[in-house]
């Protein structure tokens, strides 16, 4: 981290990425916020005032939402540093400006989720403003909203003189494997890519074509690929507006996209009368896929095996549910048998690792799904573009 000239007193603007799961008001994978306790702790250290500012999960935009609260994780700090922390429900009112002036050096103050207001997303100025007059230096350790314009990760660091901002511990550990590591990859080079979005992964998977040797395509947004290939796809996922892009990448990546043979296909996914596997051509009009089936992990297989490199992105299937989780439970397991350097990206494909208790073989678990993508495929980040 780039040393910043702090005195005891100064007022730091922290960016977090607190984006965790939470159920039942509680949260079940620490993780994120674990990953940015060194940066926390450094700052207290120094003494100064610290002004975390986080989001979570999608609230509308329009104000207060109680489910998306972060109430939770402000709890949960109070375990991590008692009697240190603050909170501040009311961001654009003066309640942050008075909490900062009368906390103690060397403690904190939780913003509540900055996605509450339409400024953060849009990156509007007047918002920018209000943020940036609540901070002497600017830190940004969000690695997982890096590739977001939003106005905490790029609007108001631009607010800030260079030798006033710095990103922090879990961004440099982040670059360090993202950047350094993978400009050059040990050959075979692959990417598993899966889960339901295809939305927000499409335009990476393009770009990856040039760099991966192979990709091989899973889970949800495996259909949006069969399905323009002209296949019977029945009620599985599809992304309608992303057909004709899907087409392009199928055509300037065929040498390199192995796609899925056959998935294991329910007709109804919470209470299934029938669980069956079935070759991809076979699939019927009521048929839902919900994983990948054995012929394609046993090929998947056979191509992670052989690989150096490989970036894991996105479950193979709907693996929460035990009924369906063979799929991404195998291709896990064959990630972490492999001896090269593995990468897995993103909160879902992390949870998978978690969940079948690989961590431990997995060279670098990302905190970022979407901005470790996008860092792989040559992609400026905002984010560390707004710091230079
Ligand atoms: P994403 O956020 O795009 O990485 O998607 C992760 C989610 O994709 C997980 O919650 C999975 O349950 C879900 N998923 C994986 N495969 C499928 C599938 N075939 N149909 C529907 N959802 C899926």
């Amino acid at each position: 981290m780039k040393i910043l000239p702090l005195k005891e007193g100064n007022r730091v603007l922290l960016r977090v990425d607190f984006n965790v799961p939470i159920k039942d008001g509680k949260i079940t994978d620490t993780r994120r916020i674990d990953a940015t306790l060194p940066t926390i702790n450094f700052l207290l250290e120094k003494k100064v005032k610290v002004i975390i500012m986080a989001h979570l999960g999608r609230p509308a935009g329009i104000g207060y939402e109680e489910k998306f609260s972060l109430k939770p994780i402000y709890e949960k700090l109070k375990e991590y540093f008692p009697q240190k922390i603050f909170f501040c429900k009311s961001v654009l009112s003066d309640d942050p400006v008075v909490k900062i002036k009368e906390m103690d050096n060397g403690s904190i103050l939780l913003l509540e989720n900055l996605r509450f207001y339409m400024g953060e997303k849009e990156n509007n100025f007047e918002f920018i403003r209000k943020l940036a007059l609540l901070g002497d230096y600017y830190v940004n350790d969000a690695f997982g909203v890096v590739h977001r314009k939003h106005a905490s990760v790029y609007g108001v660091p631009k607010m800030f003189d260079s030798e006033k901002k710095a990103y922090g511990f879990l961004i440099e550990k982040e670059l360090n494997y993202l950047h350094k590591k993978l400009k050059d990859p040990q050959r075979p080079y692959t990417i598993i890519m899966g889960g339901a979005k295809v939305g927000d992964k499409i335009k990476l998977i393009k770009r990856m074509i040039d760099k991966a040797d192979h990709i091989l395509i899973g889970g949800g947004m495996m259909f949006t690929f069969l399905g323009v290939q002209g296949n019977m796809i029945g009620k599985s996922l599809f992304e309608y507006d992303k057909k004709d892009i899907a087409k392009e990448i199928l055509e300037k990546g065929k040498d390199k996209i192995v796609l899925p043979t056959d998935s294991l296909v329910v007709d109804n996914i919470e209470n299934p009368n029938y669980i069956e596997e079935k070759n991809i051509k076979q699939m019927s009009r009521s048929d839902i896929g919900v994983d990948i089936g054995n012929e394609t992990i046993e090929n998947f297989r056979s191509i992670i095996e052989k690989s150096k490199t490989i970036v894991f992105n996105g479950p193979m299937g709907i693996f929460e549910d035990d009924r369906y989780a063979n799929g991404t439970r195998e291709i896990v397991a064959a990630i972490a048998d492999c001896k090269g350097v593995s990468i897995v990206g993103g909160g879902d494909s992390a949870a998978s690792i978690k969940k079948f208790g690989l961590e431990d073989k997995i060279s670098h678990i990302s905190t970022g799904g979407g901005a470790s993508l996008e860092l792989l495929s040559g992609k400026d980040l905002p984010g560390l573009k707004a710091l230079e």
